[in-house]
């Protein structure tokens, strides 16, 4: 057994003394795996056929490395494939079939996700390391509420947009990253098939198996062939997809870096775009707030998913006042996390995804010590194999720390302070990134005035990463452009007459 982070030993001392309320051990609760069955090796779906690829990658286990299956490279010209087999598809009646003939496909695929819902929670939390708790509970209910929501709005485009003529923009190209693999999955698919577009999707290299999966959905919903194609691969696949000429809009979820990338190369070309990039929101807690909700706020906020969310609460913003009681709260209520194996039920902080996330994360979590925050690890046995990092606390952090100012995109809150709504804003604005916040506080006036003057795409009160598909979601400045979700989710699919 291995103790501590990935970072241990020297900082062990570090560490301050807590209390852990109540020693307790909880039996373990495995959720079986004999529901998935797992092929030793996928294709590309195209066209509503399989095909054969040239090259392929191992794709793991993340919890203990575990090879998993054989899963396709997709080359240039499988992609051409896949976008031939969309564009044939998009001409050959799907962008001309009745809206309430596309919402019945819609819901059907909604209705199979739901009652195969436990096959692909287990499947999600065996390839990508999330809690199965997570999975079962949040992806796949989201999931399939997307599906459910947009299919809602399928014949009813003419009503969302009133005079405009809204008609499909053509093949879409999505590329989506591993944090949500199949929660991204419909986000993507859901308002592009609603509003009569055809697809081709790409899953991150490491997360592609839910995905794969879902192509038995799509099978059994009967969905016409080449409506929906997914090529796997890594970013070299992504970079065909954004390249192919024939792709009519590129819609991406990933980092800030390849985000603008993918700018740059559109630029001139008339594809429609929209980037979900990161994020480095700030949860601000004010001194009347209700201390013990806002613990499992910003505890949720930044440890759900192994803080691999964009919109995660990474920066914590406490007033003076109250500083000392929530960080004893806070380090407390850490000690009673479980990390570990993600499909144990009793699991509140799985596996990093992949060897090089956790580099990165180690490398960022060195940087706060190395500029001289206070960091805090509570005392936490790990698995032997596999990746994890212990959820880490950093307090005494400068605005200008790394640790404050990058996106970790792992289990790693940094604690600053402020004395006055109008510091809390000011710092709270002061990042690159714009895409959520929340704020914590009894006072509604507060909360209205926080809200208005935050630069950011959500803003919770009094809450932390609450999603609801008829809520859009996106950014200010560099978290990117465009929303997913709600009636503005339909928009970056739809062409008018302006
Ligand atoms: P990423 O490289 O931007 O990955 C997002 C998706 O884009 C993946 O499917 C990726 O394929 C693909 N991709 C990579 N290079 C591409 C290119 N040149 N053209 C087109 N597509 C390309 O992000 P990452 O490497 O997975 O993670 C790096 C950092 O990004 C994280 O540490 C985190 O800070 C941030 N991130 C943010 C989000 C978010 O939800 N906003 C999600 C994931 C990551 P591969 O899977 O092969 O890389
Ligand atoms: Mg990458």
């Amino acid at each position: 057994m291995r103790v501590g982070g990935g970072f241990v030993a020297e900082l062990d001392r570090q560490q301050h003394e807590v209390a852990v309320p109540g020693d307790w051990t909880y039996a373990s609760a495995p959720e079986s795996r004999d529901i998935v069955h797992i092929r030793d090796r996928y294709g590309y779906f195209v066209d509503g056929e399989w095909l054969e690829p040239a090259e392929t990658y191992e794709t793991i286990a993340p919890r203990d490395e575990e090879a998993l299956a054989a899963v396709g490279q997709g080359t240039p010209a499988d992609v051409g494939r896949a976008v031939a087999a969309a564009r044939n598809a998009y001409a050959d009646g799907w962008s001309s079939l009745p809206g309430s003939e596309r919402a019945k496909y819609l819901f059907r695929i909604a209705r199979l996700l739901q009652e195969r819902s436990r096959e692909f929670a287990v499947l999600e939390s065996l390839n990508g390391g999330k809690p199965i708790k997570e999975s079962r509970d949040v992806d796949l209910p989201l999931a399939a509420a997307h599906f459910f929501y947009y299919a809602g709005w399928a014949d009813k485009l003419e009503y969302a947009f009133p005079n405009r003529r809204p008609r499909p923009v053509g093949v879409a190209g999505q590329i989506i990253p591993w944090n949500f693999p199949l929660l991204m999955l419909a986000w993507k698919l859901a308002p592009a098939l609603a509003c009569g577009n055809t697809v081709v999707l790409k899953p991150a290299e490491t997360t592609p198996l839910t995905a794969l999966l879902f192509c038995d959905i799509l099978r059994q919903a009967e969905l016409p062939p080449g409506v929906v194609n997914i090529v796997t691969g890594d970013g070299r696949t992504g970079a065909a997809l954004v390249e192919s000429e024939d792709v009519d809009k590129i819609a991406f979820t990933g980092s800030t870096e390849v985000g603008k990338a993918i700018q740059r190369q559109l630029a001139g070309t008339g594809k429609k775009l929209t980037l979900e990039l990161g994020g480095k929101a700030a949860n601000i807690v004010f001194d009347d707030a209700a201390l013990d909700q806002a613990v499992e706020g910003i505890v949720n906020g930044i440890y759900f998913n192994q803080g691999h969310v964009c919109c995660a609460g990474s920066r914590l913003f406490v007033q003076e006042s109250i500083y000392e009681p929530l960080v004893a709260k806070l380090e407390r209520r850490l000690a009673t996390l479980r990390v570990g194996d993600p499909l144990d039920k009793n699991t509140d902080v799985g596996a990093i995804n992949s060897a090089a996330q956790l580099d990165r994360i180690r490398e960022l979590v060195a940087s706060g010590v190395e500029e001289g925050a206070e960091i805090y690890q509570p005392p936490c046995v790990l698995p032997e194999k596999g990746y994890w990092f212990v959820p880490t606390v950093f307090t005494n952090v400068a605005q200008s720390y790394r640790i404050a100012q990058e996106e970790i995109f792992g289990p790693v809150l940094s604690v600053l302070t402020f004395r006055t709504p109008e510091e809390a804003l000011e710092k709270a604005n002061n990042t690159p990134y714009g895409l959520s916040a929340g704020v914590w506080t009894e006072k509604g006036s507060r909360i209205l005035w926080m809200a208005q003057r935050l630069r950011a795409g959500v803003v919770w009160a009094n809450t932390f990463n609450r999603f609801d598909p008829s809520s859009p979601f996106g950014g200010y400045k560099e978290s990117g452009f465009g929303r997913e979700g709600g009636l503005h989710g339909l928009e970056p699919y739809l062409r008018f007459d302006e």
